[in-house]
């Protein structure tokens, strides 16, 4: 049996199946039991799919006009990409997750840790508690994995996945490691966290086909042939916890720009000018890194302690292709700001999150929207970038004013913004 020290961290992995397909039938309970798929930006690819659509292999990744045909043969139902409500419904998840542990990590739009350490409870019974509530809160469905670490409960979430019997989850704290074992030999090394294609061929070369002989695999010789960051995860599989709990999110998942003011803010001029600072210093961190942006999200907040009230809100909205351009990023920041500005209220803290974020490599180009890759473009914001790290920051920066809707995009299949417009909630028919 493993251990039961009364202190052996335990972490949870909350996971919404199918994410942006579930977001979308939340909405439209008639497609319930139909195959639905969601396209990238500009209708290009096919980015997810419903648990039916991948029944019927509906390609991911695969151009929309190539398999259009098929999929409306088979009763599928499609819809353009709509970020501004799975940002939305992401955070409706998150905040219903947030009550079950004091320790929570959002590690993706649709995947949170929890940190269930010292949680005197059943475990399966608490699992099903955060599920149970999840789904009769937001509509989502999820499969919720714990372990002694995380990428136990990362594996434990997707054996609870593929295993109908559990559920919907899956404890690893629970069970012998013989037990743990004879699950992890059916389970393929594709199916650990971090290990992709190219990694699962080279250690099937090796004879580790299944999880199972990885974990037992020798740390020495994994560590020579692969690096450290292998070595970590067999200990990982070995419920040794390496990776914590990181309640900031990571970097290359979105970039933040936000601040507590020095003083209340109450004008929409100076939060203009704020959020117009922080769109400038998100698309800045963006391109150090080489990544393109597919959602813009505004966040504006009171203190609770000055106001009788709370205000808070934040907003997010699709760009028509991904980019880097600080000029199209502003402008999506601002146009959200003034959706959700209020007057009356004192202003504590404003920011602008980027997410959605895709290599330069892999974006897909619009015909049909002015592309944000263009070489001008990039030229342009390499540029400015230069100048404000030789001089001083914001030495050159936009005007900031007169903002215009460019960053329309052709989304032919859009649901409506259900939770985010007043004029698009949804109605009895
Ligand atoms: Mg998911």
């Amino acid at each position: 049996m493993l251990s039961t020290k009364p202190n052996r961290p335990v972490f949870a992995l909350a996971d919404a199946n199918s994410f942006y397909a579930s977001c979308e039938k939340v909405f439209r309970p008639d497609l319930r039991d139909l195959p639905v798929v969601v396209l990238s930006n500009n209708d290009g690819c096919v980015i997810a799919q419903s648990r039916e659509a991948k029944a019927l292999g509906i390609r991911m990744a695969g151009p929309w006009f190539e398999v259009e045909e098929r999929a409306r043969e088979i009763g599928a139902v499609a819809f353009s990409s709509n970020y501004e409500l799975y940002a939305n419904m992401s955070n409706r998840f998150m905040a219903t997750l947030r009550q079950f542990s004091p320790r929570q990590e959002v590690y993706s739009i649709d995947e949170c840790f929890l940190d269930l350490t010292g949680i005197k409870r059943d475990l399966i019974v608490y699992g099903q508690e955060i599920k149970e509530t999840v789904t009769r809160w937001t509509g989502l469905p999820i499969c919720v994995g714990m372990g002694h670490s995380k990428t136990l409960a990362k594996l434990a979430n997707y054996y609870a996945k593929k295993q109908p019997k559990l559920n919907g989850v899956c404890d690893f704290t629970r069970i012998s490691e013989e037990e743990l074992d004879a699950v992890m030999e059916k389970l393929p090394v594709s199916s650990i966290w971090g290990i992709g294609r190219r990694l699962e061929n080279s250690l099937k070369a090796l004879g580790v086909a299944n999880v199972s002989r990885l974990k037992h695999a020798n740390l020495r010789r994994i560590r020579d042939r692969f690096g450290i960051t292998m070595q970590r995860t067999v200990q990982e599989l070995n419920g040794e916890p390496w990776l914590e709990l990181e309640e900031a999110a990571p970097i290359t998942k979105q970039v933040m720009s936000s601040r507590s003011f020095g003083q209340r803010v109450e004008s929409l001029q100076e939060l203009k000018e704020a959020i117009s600072y922080h769109a400038a210093n998100a698309a800045q961190r963006l391109r150090k890194q080489g990544l393109f942006a597919s959602a813009v999200s505004v966040f504006i907040q009171n203190s609770p302690f000055d106001q009788a009230e709370f205000y808070g809100r934040t907003e997010t909205v699709a760009l028509p292709a991904p980019t880097e351009c600080r000029l199209q990023i502003t402008n999506a920041a601002l146009w959200l700001l003034k959706k959700m500005y209020k007057p009356g209220v004192y202003y504590l803290k404003a920011g602008v999150m980027l997410s959605e974020l895709v290599p330069e490599k892999g974006q897909q180009t619009d015909l049909f929207a002015y592309s944000s890759s263009s070489k001008k473009s990039g030229r342009l914001m390499e540029t400015m970038d230069h100048i404000n790290r030789k001089y001083q920051r914001s030495t050159i920066r936009l005007a900031s004013e007169g903002v215009n809707r460019t960053w329309f995009m052709r989304r032919g299949f859009k649901s409506p913004n259900y939770t985010g417009e007043w004029s698009e909630l949804p109605m009895a028919r």
